[in-house]
């Protein structure tokens, strides 16, 4: 079972913040007559998969940050950390992953 560092709860979870890369089209909404200078917002196209570029993964009871994942250098990390393979330790107010 997975531990949080910081508050020392079981974690069965944990919760991504997940920062992806959509292209939009944005212009002045010409049918919005009571707010002028509204923006509209639409997409030419559907949006686009895999297009993620940072995952934040965080302690769903306290918050803390666990882990920063960057598209192009990905990790199993918080699979090993969720399945007990590893541990996360707090080392100079950072988490560190060291095997369990
Ligand atoms: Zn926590």
């Amino acid at each position: 079972m997975a531990t949080c560092p910081a508050c020392k709860m079981d974690l069965d979870q944990v919760v991504a913040y997940v920062l992806e890369e959509n292209k939009y089209l944005v212009d002045l909404d010409p049918f919005q007559t009571a707010f002028p200078n509204l923006l509209r917002w639409y997409s030419d196209e559907s949006p686009v998969e895999g297009s993620t570029q940072k995952i934040v993964y965080s302690c769903p009871e306290c918050k803390k940050m666990l882990l920063t994942e960057y598209a192009d250098k990905k990790t199993e990390t918080i699979l090993k950390f969720l399945s007990g393979e590893l541990k996360a330790v707090s080392v100079d107010n950072r988490i560190e992953f060291v095997k369990a």
